[in-house]
């Protein structure tokens, strides 16, 4: 068998803090503490092997565990000059879970055990403080009937307060030794009826009681669900920390407390806590009493315990300078003396990650590619939107998915029509929607956020929302949409209500929630300095106005991935022209729209050009089926049908002919190029007249990369590149100037995927548009799959939704070989990948390993990108 139990004291540890797989993250620090030399109470770890051997045989210990587990105790009573079970020195022990991740309160603990009738009168003597002792001993029979006897603690709560009662007290404080030792007794009793057995006395029987109740815990209802909500594999199993008790309750010169060894909110670099004098740690925990703050205050530590917490900083000091990175600690002051429980590194915000991880570089701690490594990518979240005030108070309606992060405030307005006719008054709206449609992108533009009752992570709401750095809760079943109004629980919240969204947590909030407005700070730019220096891939972004160009550059966008040419088309003073064009009979007729439409999109595509400095721009030719642009309900097609002054019946006609049983598979990407060729030529002949007027006019650089979206088949890209061409060399004879450009393909059909060799021999380059890449490989609807992702997630059929976070073994997998084939043809080719996992981390790092060129996402992803592609630079160098 192997070692199954890791003894630490006296200075010396049989483990060390590199073993938090055999220890736990918990025993390995108090293993490498004690190595230290850093004053911790002698205990020894019992290995999370040892618990996956318990949960696999049927609860039970191995062989060889008993002798194990009894010579630590030996080693623990002579480092602590205790005995456990002595009715005149006796040891108590504290028994504690340790996984190898923290899972903060998911499972159990016991302290004080060790005492019974017998003990607890040692206690007395020793301490000279019976109130303390019988304290003790019956918060060591509650928690004891609890966690190992399965007894609820309400009745002892109860029993608790029948004696402040009696004695007309309020606080556990005002209660004498006696009290205590009465309620202690009474407890007893409790345990008895309510168990039919007496409270096990015998010391050894209560330490592997708990030792057992403590395994279990790896696997009861709060530590499963905390595993799958944070992806902590069920296989892991927690490691048991039996140690030897320290008190922070035997009087005033006692304490207990957490403190970190810098601000984990702001990142300042300042010793940070809180503590309770004359208190045990669950105090803090339950938040019984107020802890004062350990420094900075007239009560703090530093005043009332100057000499404990001088110690205590030179403790913290020496953690952060061996771990090299903030720490969270627990310690406890008894009589004076300080004991650490723990140290860990601290949770932090996003704000402190990088303030700390640059400064200690500065310090020189750690060296800039371990800072690059020290911030989480998808944190950098949390710095890039406004965010609700964590201090605010707030009333929380209901939770949808968390579809574009940033918080939100405003009236509730029910269509985009109602939206722009609120904000042109000037009043802050959030748009709440059954879903949403390329219709709704004006009424979105002016929105505050977005919340919808359907739809997934790619839904329309979602990935515009992203693209427009705008808050959005999407597909909130818990509301029910009605005219005027929606309904939540019972609750109706009407047109004009206030209501704030938090689009990183998905909730919906009743009423309007203060925000805080970011930050970026010079540690973030230096930061992403380092990033960038690190990092292979090159990072763009989908920005379809010069407004989103603009703020993607400020973010470090190194081009335009995705410009999606048909969110131009819903400008209401295009619009028309659009649906004239839509309504033409025939190709004359269409030709004359169209030509309205041309100068509007030359004009948009002049200013993205001259926004991105020379910057390769792609443009994605027209995707979208056509009845997206024409209305649908019948008081629509009536309103519509006056103000063009077209028949109505002809309209209706018309959308219904355009109506598909499938528009994701129907008439759309280069389908309609090829049905209607002057469209694209229209398009291409915009782009082309924006560049070469920038250029002769203006003299600036311009990089259009025009792009074919929805290629299946190497001859649908022939012949439109042929006529792309065409157009292309027409324009620059006219114009007479010379200009690189490139004609290439979005890859988003696995037919394109595995024929990439014969589409490379056309198109210069290929940009992977995952989103219906993904939805045509698993043949799931892309509007759709938010009915059944979550049961998908919830019954772990898959890991994630892979909308979000890209597939590698199957979509990867097609863009792996489409790669491979088209750069067998095209050495050159420039190949990146634009759907939504372009901004995903996990997903960047798989597109640096298969050798893309660029990610691009939306402009508020950029950061995160490019931290993303440093990170995976670093870890697959
Ligand atoms: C894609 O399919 O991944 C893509 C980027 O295009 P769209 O989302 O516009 O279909
Ligand atoms: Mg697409």
């Amino acid at each position: 068998m192997p070692k199954s139990v890791y003894f630490f004291g006296a200075g010396r540890a049989e483990g060390d803090g590199k073993q938090k797989e055999l220890l736990g993250g918990k025993g390995a620090g108090l293993a490498e503490m004690t190595n230290l030399g850093i004053p911790v109470p002698a205990g020894f770890t019992i290995t999370t092997e040892v618990c996956t051997d318990y949960t696999k045989n049927g609860e039970r210990f191995p062989d060889g565990l008993e002798a194990e587990v009894k010579s630590g105790l030996s080693k623990i009573e002579e480092a602590m000059g205790a005995k456990f079970g002595s009715a005149e020195n006796p040891l108590l022990l504290s028994v504690r879970s340790g996984a190898r991740v923290s899972m903060p309160g998911m499972m159990d603990t016991i302290l004080n055990l060790g005492l019974n009738e017998e003990t607890v009168r040692a206690l007395v003597r020793r301490t000279g403080n019976p109130r303390f002792a019988y304290d003790s001993y019956r918060r060591f029979l509650q928690m004891y009937a609890d966690v190992v006897l399965g007894v609820e603690t309400h009745p002892f709560e109860k029993l608790i307060d029948e004696r402040k009662g009696a004695k007309g007290v309020r606080l556990d404080t005002d209660l004498d030794a006696g009290d205590m030792e009465g309620i202690a007794e009474s407890f007893l009793t409790l345990v008895k009826k309510t168990t039919g057995n007496h409270f096990p006395a015998d010391p050894w029987k209560q330490l592997w009681g708990a030792i057992g109740a403590v395994s279990k815990s790896w696997n009861n209802r709060r530590a499963i669900e905390y595993r799958r909500i944070h992806g902590i594999s069920g296989d892991w199993g927690t490691a048991v920390n039996v140690q030897a008790m320290v008190f922070g309750n035997m009087g005033d010169d006692c304490a207990t407390g957490v403190a970190f060894t810098r601000d984990p909110s702001t990142g300042e670099r300042r010793f940070f806590g809180e503590y309770l004098q004359n208190a045990q740690g669950e105090d803090v925990v339950a938040g019984i009493r107020t802890p004062q703050p350990v420094n900075n205050n007239s009560v703090s530590l530093e005043k009332k315990m100057p000499e404990a917490y001088r110690t205590l900083i030179t403790i913290q000091e020496k953690l952060e300078r061996h771990f090299r990175d903030m720490q969270d600690i627990e310690f406890t002051i008894q009589k004076g003396k300080v004991w650490m429980l723990q140290t860990r590194s601290g949770k932090r915000t996003a704000q402190a990650a990088v303030r700390i991880a640059v400064e200690m570089v500065r310090e020189k701690l750690i060296d800039e590619k371990t800072a690059v490594l020290r911030v989480n990518p998808a944190q950098l979240d949390q710095l890039l939107h406004p965010t609700l005030d964590p201090k605010a108070k707030k009333e929380v309606l209901a939770k949808g998915l968390p579809a574009s992060p940033g918080a939100a405030v405003g009236r509730v307005v029910l269509s985009a029509e109602e939206a722009i006719e609120w904000a042109e008054r000037g009043e802050k709206v959030i748009l709440v929607r059954q879903e949403t449609s390329p219709e709704d992108i004006h009424g979105m533009h002016v929105a505050q956020g977005i919340l919808t009752a359907r739809g997934g992570m790619t839904s329309h709401a979602a990935v515009v929302a992203r693209g427009m750095g705008k808050c959005c809760v999407a597909g909130c079943s818990e509301i029910e949409m009605s005219a005027g109004s929606f309904q939540v629980k019972g609750k109706t919240v009407s047109r004009g209500d206030w209501i704030t969204l938090d689009g990183a947590a998905g909730e919906v909030i009743w009423g309007r929630v203060p925000t805080v407005q970011p930050e970026l700070s010079g540690d973030f730019a230096t930061l992403m300095n380092w990033a960038d220096r690190y990092r292979r891939l090159k990072v763009r972004t989908n920005a379809d106005t010069p407004a989103d160009s603009e703020v993607a550059r400020k973010f470090g966008a190194e081009g335009i991935g995705l410009c999606r040419t048909e969110h131009m088309f819903f400008d209401p003073e295009r619009i028309d022209a659009v649906r004239e064009m839509i309504l033409a009979e025939g190709r004359e007729e269409r030709e004359r729209a169209l030509a309205k439409i041309l100068p509007m999109q030359q004009g948009d595509f002049k200013e993205i050009f001259r926004r991105m400095k020379g910057l390769p721009v792609t443009i994605r030719l027209l995707d979208p089926p056509l009845h997206e642009f024409l209305p649908q309900t019948v008081r629509e097609v009536e309103d519509l049908a006056k103000k063009i002054g077209v028949p109505a019946a002809k309209l209706k006609a018309k959308a219904e002919s355009l109506r598909e049983t499938n528009p994701m598979l129907g008439h759309r990407g280069c389908r309609l190029g090829i049905s209607f060729p002057e469209i694209y030529a229209m398009q291409v002949r915009a782009i082309m007249e924006a560049a070469c007027e920038l250029v002769k006019e203006e003299q600036l650089e311009v990089y259009p990369e025009i792009m074919i979206p929805l290629v299946g088949h190497v001859e649908e890209f022939r012949s439109i590149r042929r006529e792309t061409e065409q157009v292309c060399r027409e324009v620059l004879r006219q114009k007479d100037v010379s200009l690189r450009y490139l004609v290439g393909t979005m890859i988003e059909l696995p037919r394109a995927a595995i024929t990439a060799d014969a589409i490379a021999s056309e198109a210069q380059f290929f940009s992977f548009g995952t989103n219906d890449l993904t939805q045509t490989t698993f043949g799931f609807s892309r509007d759709d799959a938010g009915k059944f992702l979550p049961d998908y997630l919830s019954r772990k059929i898959l890991p994630y939704d892979p909308f979000v976070t890209l597939d590698r073994e199957g979509v990867g997998e097609l863009i792996r070989i489409a790669v491979q084939k088209g750069r067998e043809v095209r050495p050159d080719l420039k190949v990146g990948i634009c759907g939504e996992p372009g901004g995903d981390p996990a997903s960047v790092e798989f597109c640096h390993q298969i050798g893309l060129d660029y990610v691009s996402c939306s402009p508020y992803r950029v950061p995160i990108a490019r931290l993303a592609a440093a990170h995976a630079a670093l870890k697959n160098a």
